[in-house]
């Protein structure tokens, strides 16, 4: 750490001075970057193994999302939805159509877009399946991320995100992750919606037993509840599919979108379902200044025409091979599991080795930059342009760094 602070010693010490410590970043400080690789203020390269917890899906300024950007910014960045602008059709439509759902409903961030989901289902519940008026409740997962608000870290369990921050929203159910039987007794007659991410990112990457996500699908379209699934970071082709929940053929009633759908540029987020459920939702009733701009329209529909040539969930589903086999190679040689799915995985270190936060430093000096989460666990989530070769140099660097 001194010697690190050492290395960049303003840079580091002046992005800490003004600023509140609710983050505590690996001390490298970044000037540039293209595809997967960044360079800090001195000119070192780094090999970007987090790619902004998959908000950089397609790398750095990737070429088309740039040109789309760079287009928009000379004609028009910003009307608010008091007027229609000439991004905004086109977006909803092909967002809607990568989805399979008639509509869309564009916000900035994911948090947002979570809330937007939620007052929906709410809204859906009360009007369409006649729920008692302030009776709703939504079922969500232990060891669930779906942002930051007050409602959103009301349900949440890590105490981190949680503590001090009450008095907390009422109207959730928190059920164990992967547990059919628990869910199914905590759905009653007041339950409006499932809210779960089909594998949990900040958690660990955290897959799900197979046959549960079909199960919570079944058991929401036997009682009348509607199925949200948080794609914000599992989807637009992290895992090798489009959705994650495509793995085990899943359709939600709802997705949640956000991170890569902006391409890296831009915050933006969606939700996307069919009219009869974000039908309930009338002029007046949601909102946002900024959600659904032109610029933020006409870089996420660049991002929505990536996706459509199918050869990102490609690439995550073959390199993703390549580093799962990698990784695997490393268990017992100071991996005790590895778990994930595309380009995606999750790293529990024998925590008698070094603690994650430990190992994401040591892979720093090596360059490579990965994030820890909880303890003794990695996250890998490379930019999906990341090349075979690139993937096994992240797994030799960490094969070194494990080695001691
Ligand atoms: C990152 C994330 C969010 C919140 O997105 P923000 O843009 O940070 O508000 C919600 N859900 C999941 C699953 C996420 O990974």
């Amino acid at each position: 750490m001194i010697e690190d602070m050492l290395r960049t010693p303003a840079a580091v010490q002046d992005a800490e001075r003004y600023t509140a410590h609710n983050y505590h970043p690996l001390p490298v400080v970044i000037s540039s970057a293209e595809g997967v690789w960044l360079t800090d203020v001195d000119g070192r390269r780094y090999l970007d193994c987090l790619a902004g917890y998959s908000a950089l899906n397609f790398g750095h300024r990737h070429p088309a999302l740039i040109a789309a950007a760079h287009a928009q910014l000379d004609k028009l960045t910003l009307t608010s939805r008091a007027f229609i602008h000439d991004q905004f059709a086109d977006f909803c439509r092909e967002l809607a159509a990568l989805c399979g759902k008639e509509l869309v409903l564009p916000m900035n961030t994911g948090a947002e877009a979570v809330e937007t989901g939620i007052k929906v289902a709410r809204k859906w519940g009360y009007q369409v399946k006649g729920v008692p008026a302030g009776q709703a409740n939504i079922v969500v997962a232990e060891g669930n991320f779906h942002g930051r608000t007050t409602t959103i870290v009301s349900f949440s369990t890590d105490e981190d995100a949680r503590a001090d921050f009450g008095p907390y929203t009422p109207g959730f159910r928190i059920v164990p992750f992967g547990d059919l039987a628990a869910l199914a007794g905590a759905i009653d007659e007041h339950t409006v919606a499932v809210l779960l991410e089909p594998i949990q990112g900040e958690q660990g990457v955290v897959v799900p037993p197979e046959g549960y996500l079909p199960g919570v699908r079944q058991l929401c379209t036997e009682r009348n509840v509607l199925f949200i699934a948080d794609e914000i970071q599992s989807g637009l082709g992290r895992t090798g599919t489009t959705f994650a929940c495509e793995h085990e053929g899943v359709v939600p009633d709802m997705y949640l979108l956000g991170k890569a759908l902006g391409g890296g540029i831009v915050p933006v987020s969606a939700v996307a379902a069919d009219a009869d459920v974000l039908g309930v939702l009338k002029p007046g009733q949601h909102g946002s200044t900024f959600g659904g701009n032109p610029l933020a329209c006409s870089v996420a529909t660049e991002v929505v025409r990536l996706l459509a040539t199918g050869e990102f969930q490609r690439r995550s589903a073959e390199l993703g091979e390549r580093l799962h086999a990698g990784l695997r190679g490393l268990v017992g040689k100071g991996l005790v599991a590895v778990r994930g799915r595309g380009l995606w995985a999750g790293l529990d270190i024998d925590p008698a080795l070094m603690s994650g936060r430990a190992a994401c430093e040591r892979l720093m000096e090596r360059g490579v930059l990965a994030k820890d989460t909880h303890g003794s666990t990695i996250r890998l989530a490379p930019p999906l342009v990341i090349t075979e070769a690139e993937i096994d140099h992240a797994v030799a660097q960490l094969a070194a760094v494990l080695a001691g």
